[in-house]
């Protein structure tokens, strides 16, 4: 099975879509990627999900990536004694750590670090952002606040501090359990939540030892403010539009969206656009027109993927919404606009890099009859600088290793294919042309590009590009070696 289109369908795992029926028909209608939320969920329907997840991988015979996300340093209030309380505008409110039960007053703030790194005139959100306390004073283990957006405030509910970066653990106990499990049962992406700095990232890779590429999710101020250096420690970006649209004035996420897609593009990591994309439909089985826009501009903007959340986790429309997507991604892609933007903000890089040059020039394949880019790779990144240049003609990704093949499932255009390991190019170049044919790519009248690193088997080798006829016998003629 081939997609046509390139953009690439991450579709949240929930209540709505448990069983083996719903999630291969997630994935027949267009979902090239599952997410599985640490959040919710014990680790025994975790491995279920997993489970069903590579039964239909195995079923359907193309690979599939998972995204495990690790739920962060998620910070909560404690409880009230009537279990909810009404803010009013104007009020004075108290944060502290004494456990004993909230009321319209007080409540309890179990996390002495929030107040050792608090100033006055600091921001305290409330609830998703929906209630605005403002520090007056605090100490150590308190903060007198105004409130300046009131609201309803109950148990357990969750707070945002902007405007400081936070002397947190970037894992909690709790992540790190989740971590090792999700790794043990061979997730491809990890999802790192609140990341604030580069180092948090090192400390998940540290913790993962390879056994799965990490993906920052792109939520806090802090972590916008040192994107590149972030960007340089992941595997991959997202922007993570729901807890960045509280942190920050929800006006200021689109231009921070494109930021952050343009930086990943340049960096030839995946970037995943995400959150309340198709959100009406998850009571509706069809999209508003704003929304369709919204996934639309991801496109244009040359995301490699776009994601839905409750619309297919908990959602009444799970294969509607990925439908959805996959339509709308369809539309922009033939589009003639979508190629003229797409040139338009490709990177210039100075400089010539032999491996790099290589895989810029199969971008003009468009007056030929090239029909695919094959790429042979251990690791994904010939096959992701390849992406990274947003050709005209489909990308395969030929890999020895199930792992790099899942992995690549995220990045825009890469059609992942397994192959036997290859020792010779013209035996590397007979596997290329036959992989493009059984996909459908190309017929023996037509030609491919193929890249590949001699010798092979070694990373980062790439170093010849051979455009190749499609039809064996033209092969042995030209390809005597
Ligand atoms: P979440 O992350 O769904 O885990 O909160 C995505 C976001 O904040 O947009
Ligand atoms: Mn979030």
């Amino acid at each position: 099975m081939r997609r046509l289109r390139n953009v690439k369908i991450v579709a949240t795992l929930g209540p709505a879509s448990n069983d083996y029926q719903m999630i291969r028909g997630l994935f027949e209608a267009g979902a090239d990627v599952f997410r599985l939320n640490m959040s919710h969920g014990t680790h025994d329907d975790i491995r279920k999900r997993h489970e069903i997840i590579r039964k239909v991988e195995a079923d359907v015979n193309r690979p599939i990536a998972i995204l495990a996300d690790l739920q962060g340093p998620k910070l909560r209030v404690g409880v009230f004694a009537n279990s909810s309380e009404e803010l009013e505008e104007g009020a004075t409110f108290r944060m502290d750590l004494s456990p004993a039960p909230g009321d319209a007053k007080r409540v309890q703030l179990p996390h002495p670090e929030i107040f050792a790194a608090l100033e006055p005139g600091a921001s305290l959100l409330v609830n998703d952002g929906k209630i605005r306390l403002k520090v007056n004073e605090c100490g150590t283990d308190f903060a007198n606040c105004t409130v300046t957006v009131g609201g309803t405030i109950s148990n357990r509910k969750g707070v945002n501090v902007p405007d400081v970066v936070l002397p947190l653990a970037a894992l909690s106990d709790k992540d790190r359990g989740d971590l090792e499990f999700a790794c043990e049962l061979g997730v491809d992406w990890l999802a790192l939540s609140f990341v604030q700095r580069p180092e948090d990232v090192t400390e998940a890779r540290h913790l993962a030892r390879g056994r799965a590429a990490i993906l920052s999710k792109i939520e806090k101020p802090a972590a916008v403010k040192a994107y590149d250096a972030i960007l340089q420690v992941s595997d991959g970006i997202m922007v993570a539009r729901g807890d960045l649209g509280v942190e920050l004035p929800v006006y200021s996420v689109p231009p921070i969206q494109k930021r952050l897609v343009r930086g990943a593009r340049a960096a030839a990591k995946p970037v995943i656009v995400a959150t309340q994309m198709l959100e009406s439909m998850i009571e509706s089985p069809v999209p508003t027109r704003a929304e369709v826009s919204d996934v639309a501009t991801a496109i244009y903007e040359g995301a490699d993927a776009v994601m839905l959340s409750a619309e297919s986790a908990a959602g009444k429309y799970p294969i509607e919404a990925v439908t959805t997507m996959n339509n709308v991604a369809m539309s922009v892609e033939k589009d003639p606009t979508f190629r003229s933007v797409i040139e338009a903000s490709r990177v210039v890089r100075p400089g010539i890099d032999c491996r790099r040059d290589r895989c810029r020039r199969p971008r003009d394949c468009r007056a030929t009859n090239i029909k695919a880019i094959c790429c042979f790779s251990q690791s994904g990144t010939t096959a992701s600088l390849v992406a990274r240049e947003r050709p005209h003609v489909p990308i395969m990704a030929l890999t020895p290793l199930m792992s790099t093949a899942r992995r690549m499932a995220l990045t825009w255009g890469a059609h992942c294919v397994i192959t036997e390991p290859q020792d010779r190019f013209k035996g590397a170049v007979l596997a290329a042309v036959r992989a493009a044919r059984d996909a459908g790519f190309a017929t023996t009248e037509d030609q491919i590009v193929v890249t590949a690193g001699v010798p092979f088997n070694v990373k980062g080798t790439t170093n010849i590009l051979r455009v190749a006829p499609c039809d064996e016998r033209l092969i042995s003629r030209v390809d005597p070696e």
